[in-house]
């Protein structure tokens, strides 16, 4: 569904193409892990006050627990009502029958994640969930090369193998996937060294692949760092860790007042407002021209 505006019946539901193709080089869409309505409402509220589009992501792990399905139509839903473009992508899953559930339950992208599989093999994963993808008008990113670390942990690990250049034309080419997610240096969680990103590889990869870039891996790498990463051609940035840490340094500090008087929406509001912050400073930093 596209956004329409205008009377109460209007959605901002967007598709990930449109979203991925406002303001390339000078905006890159903000992707923001979501665990519960709380991350995703604090996530719409801030992309509501940026007017910016944001992407809600459900990982692959907790899709794929009790409840995910319920979770992924709960996004959409919230998605639904924002007040900003959205959609809702099943983040890193490389499970086919996942895939193909997630995009029943309403996912509006995938990420098809065959970068721990031989090449062949992620080239023919990622074309049957472009193909899956396709009957429900959903779109697919693909991973080349592998962005280390775990996506719902935050441990200190060092980068995975880099994306091949040549091979990335190849994988989208043969594939037909609609974005690109690049390991150039970036990993999941804690940054073991200070990030550094292989500035030539992303150019090269810029050069040769059509479709929208994505960088995994934001939370630790420096605001001007992720802006040369825009200003370079990425067009979509995943952030999780750092909104986890907000939202349990809320609940932490939270706590003991919210046990004194039972106080359960005084707890969702603290973690609420501590990840809208952290979303409102990315979504600013995701402005090149606002922050040059
Ligand atoms: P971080 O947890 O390092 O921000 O990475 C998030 C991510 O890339 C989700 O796919």
């Amino acid at each position: 569904r596209t956004a329409t505006t205008g009377g109460p019946e209007s959605s901002m539901l967007t598709s990930f193409a449109d979203l991925l193709a406002r303001r390339p080089g000078e905006t890159a869409v903000g992707a923001f892990t979501c665990y519960d309505l709380e991350t995703a409402s604090a996530t719409l509220r801030a992309a509501a006050a940026a007017a910016a589009g944001v992407i809600l992501l459900i990982g692959g792990r907790t899709f794929a627990e009790p409840g995910g399905a319920t979770l992924l139509a709960a996004l959409v839903a919230a998605a639904d009502r924002a007040e900003a473009p959205c959609c809702v992508q099943l983040d890193h899953c490389d499970d086919e029958a996942l895939i193909e559930a997630a995009l029943r339950a309403g996912a509006g992208a995938v990420l098809a994640d065959g970068s721990a599989f031989p090449y062949e093999r992620n080239v023919e994963f990622v074309a049957r969930a472009v193909a899956h993808a396709s009957t429900h008008g959903a779109a697919v990113e693909a991973e080349l090369g592998g962005i280390s670390g775990d996506e719902d942990v935050a441990q200190a690990v060092a980068a995975g193998a880099l994306t091949d250049p040549a091979q990335a034309v190849e994988l989208i080419a043969q594939s037909g996937a609609d974005c690109l997610a690049v390991s150039i240096g970036n990993v999941h969680g804690i940054y073991r060294d200070p990030p550094t990103l292989d500035w030539e590889r992303l150019g090269a990869i810029r050069a040769g692949v059509a479709a929208p870039l994505s960088l995994h891996g934001a939370s630790g790498i420096p605001d001007a760092m992720v802006r040369r990463a825009i200003s370079a051609g990425v067009a979509k940035i995943n952030v999780n860790t750092e909104l986890r840490q907000a939202y349990l340094a809320a609940t932490e500090q939270t706590i003991g007042s919210v046990l004194a008087g039972s106080r359960l929406n005084a707890l969702h509001a603290a973690q609420v407002v501590a990840v809208e912050q952290v979303v409102a400073a990315k979504l600013r930093a995701f402005d090149v021209r606002a922050t040059a």
